[in-house]
């Protein structure tokens, strides 16, 4: 799925417009499902986010401790399941109740929900379902796999899936290879197919650079970028994002996942511009798939649609990950049939 950059030079942007629109359309990956109308992870979610019309299915992976793969953004089941309730005395001393102390058969018990602020028990976002309507519960990725699987096949679409290997280091620590184990569970399926094409992302380069070393083109790989504030892990990204940092992700990876914010700069009263990020990554021909646009925590002052209409119609960037698919499919159109 590697793109030709030829196009994407800056002095031949406005010149060729209506070809970029036209050759670059905008992925729409649906990030953990239609996760701002339907519990993260959930199947209904997914379903959603077919039926809105989603390019990429995305899913969040852990492990088990019997080494199932599941949809699940937190290494832990409090925030999103009723494990406490169900599981009380098997908390590690921090509090947590960690996805890989669990069999699959175990965590199939639990009921999934709307996520909460483990602390106070309030929902994170308050405007979405409702914390503990509905039975929701954690799917296995293999189910995933299967269910876009026959949706395409009932449908005729080519809807894909967008795995995210999560905490990579965290897993290792717990002796399992969370990487391989994607890797395994895809060629079992004997996936990628035209029908059903993968992306693999993750936020540490390890996973990825092996799976490119065994596996060369046969994924596309994409290399997420966060804020070393974030804290999530010993990776560095303003190494990353430096000229000589993305020219060594362009040779494992086909794309990077950064923040939005990242794409963009701005001198003190000056109108925004594309960053030496978005510069570098099209010179390196990278796709750019930047997270995560939704309704919530919008910069000051701007929509939703206003942002998606910034990155799809005027950054043409090669796809979104949304909580509303719905959102920007639709937005996708206005802007296509402006051009
Ligand atoms: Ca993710």
């Amino acid at each position: 799925m590697r793109r030709s950059n030829a196009l994407f030079l800056p002095l031949l942007l406005s010149l060729w417009l209506p070809v970029l629109a036209a050759s670059a359309e905008s992925l729409v990956i649906a990030h953990r499902g239609a996760s701002a109308y339907l519990p993260e992870h959930s199947l209904e979610a997914y379903a959603l986010a077919y039926g809105q019309g989603a390019d990429f299915l995305e899913p969040d992976l852990v492990m088990t401790a019997d080494d199932h793969l599941i949809a699940l953004h937190d290494l832990t089941l409090e925030a999103t399941t009723n494990v406490a309730e169900l599981f009380p005395d098997r908390a590690r001393a921090d509090g947590g109740f960690y996805a890989v102390d669990f069999t699959l058969a175990e965590i199939r018990q639990l009921t999934m929900q709307e996520r909460v602020e483990p602390a106070s028990g309030q929902a994170r976002y308050p405007e979405r379902w409702p914390v503990g309507a509905g039975r929701f519960r954690v799917v296995e990725f293999n189910e995933l796999i299967e269910f876009t699987r026959e949706l395409n096949r009932a449908t005729g679409r080519r809807v894909g899936l967008y795995p995210e290997t999560k905490a990579p280091q965290f897993h290792a620590e717990q002796g399992k290879d969370i990487g391989a184990a994607l890797v395994s569970a895809l060629l079992a399926h004997e996936l990628p197919t035209e029908d059903l094409p993968i992306f693999i992302q993750s936020f540490e380069p390890e996973p990825l650079i092996e799976i490119h070393a065994a596996h060369g083109d046969r994924f596309d790989l994409i290399q997420l970028i966060g804020l070393n504030d974030w804290d999530m892990n010993t990776v560095d990204y303003s190494a990353m994002v430096s000229a000589e940092g993305l020219s060594r992700v362009a040779e494992y990876a086909v794309g990077i996942g950064p923040v939005f914010s990242l794409l963009l700069e701005a001198d003190a009263g000056e109108p925004l511009r594309p960053s030496a990020l978005f510069r570098k990554s099209r010179e390196l021909g990278l796709a750019m798939h930047p997270y995560t646009f939704r309704r919530e925590g919008l910069p000051p002052e701007t929509s939703l649609e206003a942002l998606l209409d910034l990155f799809i119609g005027e950054l043409h960037i090669e796809g979104v990950f949304t909580d509303n698919p719905d959102v920007a499919v639709q937005r996708r159109s206005v802007v296509a049939a402006q051009e």
